[in-house]
């Protein structure tokens, strides 16, 4: 089976094979968005984004109508932002819907704001795919997020078994910004699941 690349920042990916996130320069001005042929993007708003969020919405409400976005991305909640927490939640919120309306996949950051996320889930039940980024969590929030209908996206750095647990039909995998190949990475995970429990 080929494998793919879930999230990443690099936008030298052979296109098909991965979905490339969209640098926030991007929704400050759309000029700056120049797809390559075949390639295939996520959009979002990065909860340590800086700048205005209020024109990043706008422009992704447009960017996130172009075919080649299969994803909106990478949004979230993150504890450790300098952006106030409330604001946070109500981007979050309005992107969680954003994606539902246009039928585009939803890629997760979440640091330290698990129980914030469950219950923003609950609140907006999905028809399309949920994936928490990143997943480097223990065992037992794996398991409520996989209950919750979660997909789980995993990188070069993941708790074992955590990903041992997660059915196959909701792993994923991703490089994000690492050095390290797609192929560097399923390596690594195929040894942690190759050990027997
Ligand atoms: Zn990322």
């Amino acid at each position: 089976m080929a494998l793919f690349d879930q999230h990443t920042h690099n936008r030298n990916s052979l296109p098909g094979t991965a979905i490339v996130n969209l640098p926030m320069q991007v929704l400050s001005d759309l000029q700056n968005f120049d797809p390559a042929s075949g390639q295939l993007y996520s959009a979002g708003i990065f909860p340590l984004y800086q700048g205005d969020w209020n024109q990043a919405f706008q422009n992704l409400r447009s960017i996130i109508q172009h075919p080649q976005v299969v994803a909106l991305g990478e949004c979230g909640l993150d504890k450790r932002s300098k952006i106030s927490f409330l604001q946070q939640q109500n981007f979050f919120e309005a992107q969680m819907i954003l994606a539902e309306q246009n039928e585009k996949a939803l890629i997760i950051h979440c640091v330290r704001a698990w129980s914030e996320l469950l219950q923003f889930n609950r609140l907006h039940p999905a028809e399309q795919r949920r994936v928490v980024h990143g997943f480097r969590g223990k065992p037992e929030l794996a398991h409520q997020l996989i209950e919750a209908g979660f997909y789980l996206s995993f990188g070069p750095f993941f708790n074992p078994d955590s990903l041992r647990l997660c059915p196959p039909e909701r792993r994923l995998m991703e490089t994000d910004d690492s050095k390290l190949t797609l192929m560097q990475v399923n390596t690594l995970q195929q040894d942690a699941l190759d050990i027997p429990n």
